[in-house]
Formats: C-alpha cells, sequence, structure tokens
C-alpha cells in the first residue's frame, strides 16, 4: 500500500514560537505528522483507498467483499444478549441483511428508525442469522456518490480522519504545483505534478489497484521522479558550493622546504602497507594536492588499517606546514588513537619543535588551556580529541586537514563546525572514516558528492573469526570456552546487552554479570568492569589495564564498541545478541581477531516466552554466523532495515526518500542523476524552486 511516510519537514523545528504554543489540537496533531507548509499536505499520500463510488445489490455481494448497498430498514432492535447490541434489519428489493453494532448511540438508533433508507458500507459476513455486517458505516441514502475512491490517510489520535482528509485536500488544492521540469526532460511519460498528485489522493475506481500499491502507475512514477530529481539537485548544487571553495594545497615530499615526516613515519611502522592501504593513501595524497576541499570518505572494514592510513595523510598535511585535527566519538576511541599516533609521530615532531595534543570534554582545565594553546599557537600539529576539539573556544593556527573516524557518529552540525576553523577563506579538507560500509546503491545517491575510498584487503597474518550462536540455556559451556582461551594466556571479552533508555539497569546488569562471571571462573581470574556511567578517569583506566594486560576478562557494556585494539584478545562473548543491530554485532566482533590468534565470537542469544526469536533478529544472527565480511554484512542490514533505518536521517544529513526505491527505481534515479546538473546550469530558477519545494529548509542544510 502507498504508506506516507514522515514528510520532509517532519523534524524542521517550528519557526520563533515555542513548538505547539498558540496553535490548535487539530493543527497540534498535524503539525505532529509533519504537516505545516501546504506542499506537506499534497505530499502526504493515503496509506489506502475505500471504494464508495458505487452501489451493489444485496443479491450480488459474495461474503467477505466489502460492499455498498441502499436498502430500507425492517426492524430495529436491541438486545442484551449475549451483550448489548443494537441489531437491524435491512433490505433492498434483492435480499436481506442484519447489520449489528456494540456500540452505538441515540443518534444512530434514530438515523435507523424502520422505514428509513439508509446507504451502508461494511464487509459482508455470513452467520446463523442469515448474512450480516458488523459495524457497518452507515449514511443517509440518495447522497451523490463520489466518483473518486476515498482516500486512507495514517492519522493519530486526536485527529480524526474526516478531519485529516480535508486538511490534506485543501492543503493539495493550495499548494503550489507548477512544473519544475522544461519540457521534454524525460524520454518516458511524465504525467504533470498536480495531476499526479490529485490522481494519488483521489484515484478514479477504474484504476488498477495494483499500479498503486506496487507503486508502478504513471502517477507514482511522476512523483518518484520528481523526489529523486530534488535529491539529486541538492547533492549536485552541494559539488557545485564545494567547487567553488578553496582548501590549502598540502604538496608535501620533494617540494622545497617542506618537512618528511611522512617519509620518516613510513620507516618506523613497524609493518608494510598493504596494497590497499597504498592505493588509497595514494587518492588522499592527491586530494590534498588540489585546491578543491578534499571531501572523501574512507570505508575498510574493522582492523583493515584505517588508523594508519589517518597517520600518513596527517603527516603529509604537516609536511606541508599545516595543521590536523582528528577526531573520534568516544574518549577511548580518542585515547586509542592519541596512544598509538603520539608514539609513532611524537618522537619525529619533537625534532622539529612540534608535538600531538590531546583535547576531550573531560580534561582539567589546566591542561586543556596548554592543549588548546598548544593549537593555537601551531605547536600542536596534530590536535586527537572527541568533538571537544571542534569547540568554538579551540582555535588553530592553520588547520588544513580534519580527519573524523566512525563518521557516522558525527552530526553534519558538527561538520559544519570545523569549517571555521581553517585559516580565512579556506575550507580544511575532510576524510571520514567508517568501518560501516555504505552498500553502492546507497552511495550514489546519498553520497554522490562524496568520494569513496575502499580498503577492501586485510592486513595479511590475520586468521579468520569463528562465529558460534548458543542458547541462553548452554551458558555454561561458554564459561568453559573462556577457560580455555584464558589457560592459553588469552584475553576476552563479555558484552552485555543493552537495555533500552536506562544506563542504571544496564549498569546492575553488568554488575552482576561481573560477580557471576567472577564466581565461575574463580578468584584468580582477573575481571574488569566497564559501563558508560563510570567516571571518565576510572573507564580510562580499567581500559588501559585491559590492553597492559593486567586484567584477564572485560565485562562492559557497548562502550568498547569502536575501534579498541587489543591484538591479545581473543575471545567475544555477547550477551543477548539478538537485542543488537547486525552493523554493531559485526563492529563489536571485529574487537577480537586483531591479532594472530584464532579467534572465536560467541552471540548468545535468548529466544522470548514462546521459545522463538522475531524474524529479524533471526536474520541478523544468522547473517553474523554466515559471513564475516563487512560488506556482505553491509548488504544484509540495508536489506533487513531498509535505507531509511540503515543511515539514519542523522549520518546522511540528506533527507531519505519517502516515495523511491534505489533498487526498483534504478532507472528513474540514472534519469535524475543525468538531468539534474544540466537543469542547474540552464534553468537555475527551476531547480531552486524544485529543490525548495522538497527539502524546504534542509536544503540549505545540505550545502554543508
Ligand atoms: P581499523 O580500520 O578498524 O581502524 P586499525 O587501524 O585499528 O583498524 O588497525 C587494526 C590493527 O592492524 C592495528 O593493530 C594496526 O596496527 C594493524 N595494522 C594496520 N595496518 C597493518 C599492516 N599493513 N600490516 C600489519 N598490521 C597492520
Ligand atoms: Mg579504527
Amino acid at each position: 500500500m502507498p504508506a506516507a511516510a514522515a514528510s520532509p519537514t517532519a523534524k524542521t523545528p517550528a519557526p520563533s514560537r515555542a513548538p505547539g504554543s498558540g496553535l490548535s489540537a487539530v493543527q497540534r496533531a498535524l503539525r505532529k505528522l509533519g504537516l505545516v507548509r501546504d506542499i506537506d499536505f499534497a505530499l502526504y499520500l493515503p496509506m489506502r483507498y475505500e471504494d464508495e463510488t458505487r452501489l451493489q445489490r444485496l443479491a450480488d455481494a459474495r461474503e467477505g467483499e466489502v460492499v455498498q448497498v441502499e436498502a430500507v430498514v425492517t426492524a430495529v432492535e436491541v438486545v442484551y444478549r449475549p451483550r448489548r447490541q443494537l441489531v437491524v434489519m435491512v433490505d433492498d428489493g434483492t435480499d436481506t441483511c442484519q447489520l449489528r453494532f456494540f456500540n452505538f448511540y441515540p443518534s444512530q438508533q434514530k438515523q435507523l428508525e424502520v422505514g428509513a433508507r439508509v446507504r451502508v458500507r461494511g464487509e459482508m459476513r455470513g452467520g446463523f442469522a442469515g448474512r450480516q455486517m458488523m459495524h457497518p458505516t452507515v449514511k443517509a441514502a440518495g447522497t451523490l456518490l463520489p466518483n473518486a475512491l476515498t482516500p486512507i490517510y495514517s492519522t493519530i489520535a486526536g485527529l480524526a480522519q474526516p478531519v485529516l482528509r480535508r486538511e490534506v485536500q485543501s492543503g493539495l488544492a493550495r499548494a503550489a504545483l507548477d512544473e519544475t521540469l522544461p519540457p521534454g526532460s524525460a524520454p518516458f511519460e511524465l504525467w504533470a505534478l498536480r495531476r499526479a498528485l490529485q490522481f494519488l489522493h483521489y484515484p478514479t475506481p477504474d484504476v488498477s489497484m495494483a499500479t498503486l500499491e506496487d507503486r508502478s502507475h504513471p502517477a507514482w512514477q511522476r512523483l518518484k521522479a520528481e523526489e529523486l530529481l530534488a535529491q539529486q539537485l541538492s547533492q549536485a548544487e552541494a559539488r557545485q558550493v564545494r567547487a567553488a571553495q578553496r582548501s590549502p594545497v598540502l604538496e608535501s615530499e620533494g617540494s622545497p622546504g617542506r618537512g618528511d615526516l611522512h617519509r620518516r613515519l613510513l620507516k618506523v611502522l613497524p609493518f608494510g602497507l598493504t596494497g590497499a592501504q597504498q592505493r588509497v593513501e595514494e587518492e588522499i595524497t592527491r586530494d590534498l594536492r588540489r585546491e578543491v576541499p578534499m571531501h572523501r570518505l574512507l570505508q575498510g572494514d574493522v582492523g583493515s588499517g584505517k588508523t594508519v592510513v589517518a597517520a600518513l595523510a596527517a603527516a603529509r598535511c604537516i609536511d606541508a606546514g599545516f595543521q590536523c585535527a582528528l577526531m573520534a566519538p568516544t574518549e577511548i576511541l580518542a585515547a586509542q588513537h592519541f596512544g598509538k599516533l603520539v608514539g609513532w609521530l611524537d618522537p619525529l615532531l619533537a625534532e622539529q619543535g612540534l608535538r600531538v595534543a590531546w583535547l576531550t570534554g573531560s580534561q582539567k582545565k589546566k591542561e586543556r588551556d596548554l592543549m588548546s594553546a598548544a593549537a593555537e599557537s601551531g605547536e600542536a600539529a596534530l590536535v586527537i580529541g572527541t568533538h571537544a576539539v571542534i569547540s568554538e573556544k579551540v582555535r588553530f593556527r592553520k588547520l588544513a586537514l580534519a580527519i573524523i573516524d566512525e563518521q557516522h557518529r558525527f552530526g553534519v552540525a558538527q561538520r559544519l563546525a570545523l569549517r571555521g576553523k581553517a585559516p580565512e577563506g579556506r575550507e580544511p579538507h575532510l576524510l571520514m572514516m567508517s568501518a560501516t560500509p555504505i552498500p553502492r546503491t546507497l552511495a550514489m545517491s546519498y553520497y554522490a558528492d562524496l568520494d569513496v575510498s575502499t580498503l577492501d584487503e586485510l592486513p595479511p597474518g590475520r586468521t579468520p573469526i569463528v562465529t558460534k550462536l548458543v542458547a541462553e540455556h548452554r551458558r555454561d559451556e561458554v564459561v568453559e570456552r573462556i577457560c580455555a582461551q584464558l589457560a592459553q594466556g588469552r584475553q576476552v571479552y563479555w558484552v552485555c546487552p543493552l537495555i533500552e533508555e536506562s544506563e542504571a539497569v544496564d549498569l546492575r546488569n553488568a554488575t552482576e554479570t561481573r560477580d557471576e562471571l567472577a564466581a565461575a571462573l574463580g578468584a584468580a581470574v582477573s575481571i574488569g568492569l566497564l559501563h558508560s556511567r563510570m567516571p571518565q578517569a576510572e573507564k580510562q583506566a580499567v581500559m588501559q589495564s585491559f590492553v597492559a594486560g593486567a586484567l584477564q576478562v572485560l565485562v562492559s557494556t557497548t562502550v568498547i564498541e569502536v575501534g579498541v585494539d587489543v591484538p591479545n584478545a581473543s575471545l567475544m562473548v555477547i550477551e543477548h545478541a539478538e537485542r543488537f543491530g547486525l552493523s554493531q554485532l559485526h563492529q563489536l566482533r571485529g574487537r577480537v581477531g586483531r591479532g594472530a590468534a584464532a579467534s572465536a565470537c560467541v552471540l548468545l542469544y535468548a529466544p522470548n516466552e514462546g521459545g522463538r526469536l522475531g524474524e529479524s533478529a533471526r536474520a541478523r544472527l544468522k547473517a553474523m554466523a554466515e559471513t564475516g565480511d563487512g560488506f556482505e554484512i553491509a548488504r544484509r542490514d540495508l536489506e533487513i532495515r531498509g535505507p531509511g533505518e540503515f543511515l539514519g536521517a542523522r549520518q546522511s544529513g540528506a533527507p531519505l526518500l519517502r516515495f523511491a526505491d534505489l533498487e526498483t527505481d534504478s532507472l528513474l534515479l540514472d534519469w535524475a542523476k543525468e538531468l539534474a546538473p544540466r537543469l542547474l546550469m540552464h534553468h537555475p530558477g527551476l531547480a531552486r524552486q524544485h529543490v525548495e519545494r522538497w527539502l524546504g529548509s534542509k536544503a540549505e542544510y545540505l550545502k554543508a
């Protein structure tokens, strides 16, 4: 069914006024549905339709069919067995039928007096007492029949269907739906937008329902073409804006007066680069030499070695005499990067009187001030930290490259804040890193203005992680497994379940699990506990002792999710794995198998009371057991969740498609991709109008 998803303006904040104040209850309800502008109403499509356009004869009505008849009331009775109900007999001259109402009002009784002629619509059922309809809708007979199907919209409490229908209808009538497509811009039949929308709200009764349901009807095609074009236009625009921006040119090696940090770093690295790392490094280096800001996504599965690529890019930037910022979403992750990069770079930088600085929110003021000063003076050639790095107070002398790890955790606003940090009139080059690969179809449409580099090769010497699904009642076997690993001097992660929205409950669960494991494993085994509620310093300390090998088992909530690197950890147990998302499971699993030892991941799952797992939980666990390939995981994740959830509005920064589907509408997508730049060039006014209609205030946002 053509379900109407949230409107593109659903998340737009209400202008000036406090949300909801001075609005009627209906307006508030409409706003909740994202219905504000006329165009929002016009684009709010029915989830289904009812056919009230014709009358049938009772004699022709089949069981199970929804029918509309006009008939005369021949008998009315309120009966009390088995419960109070109004029973009405009607006769249309061809047959009779009984109507039953369990909830009824005096007004209804009046409408259904003997002798009254009524129009009745409902599902025909068989029964002991002959044919009947339960709770049919009843109207006065003889009124004009509509000549279109009746739309039924998805609604919420406090907003009655007829009210919503009326609002949508008038919004549709008022909306400016002028054509923005120049004539002849499509090689296929394209309905006018107004005609298409009018039709989708009020289809003619002869329409093939199947073409509305699978959205192949020309009216749907027009709408989807329209939406895809808006998306492509906004991205083409973003590309143009970027092309007009300027970044520092980061020439490094070979040029006179440039540093040789990059070369020296390569020398001190304890390993050689993989082929994929070399290729990606070159792609980045090429970008950095250009005056147009780099806008590149580096995607690579967990453990593919993104950090060193980031370090090499930073070195190039520093060699050119500029500063680099590296941000990670969590303090622990930032600390890991810091630890690694300080080790590699600080000794080399010291020779030039430079250093790596560290900035986080939890830092003592005195230390933070020192670090900020180092960033401002330029002494800090590389600043690593959480989003504290982009706080307003931090100034850089000459920032030229910003690297964002696990980019999907950062919002567009945070990426925007980075821009203000570059020297006057310049933009920093931007390198985003992600372990969640974006499937090709999504990359094509949502990230059209993003260059993508892929690390498709793992460093040598890794043994694949064996993944086992184990039912909760076999927990004991898991404890045995843990013992076996510990006996070999290995370390173990135990990840506790996510309990929704309550850190306190999470903490209690994690603590209980720790105690339980302590009892099972014996006092000789050292077990640490990591939880997001713990003070930063404490978290840090626990993590550090696990890294150092002083702790053998780390019980943790998902704070270890990204990036943490402990090569000696060879087993990960994930409790209540059925509650985790697929990508999240894959990320977690990536914490093991980082060294040469054979590693395993145990997914403990607990079926619900019925002894079964939900369908999507089963699909997730199955995918985990069947593949270790991050791209395949991402593909399945997309399949299970659909693009909306997969990306999350926050991650994409771009509004998601409501109507079009990237797979089934790939021809329309190709058309839109091809048309967008031409439209921008030759009809900029129309292009603006088109984007504005679809994206409203979000259009500005996209230029980030
Ligand atoms: P991710 O892509 O998940 O961020 P990391 O950058 O943390 O991966 O790298 C994972 C591990 O692999 C680290 O211990 C890192 O030092 C190591 N590593 C990276 N590149 C190579 C390489 N070319 N050869 C051997 N080990 C490497
Ligand atoms: Mg990483």
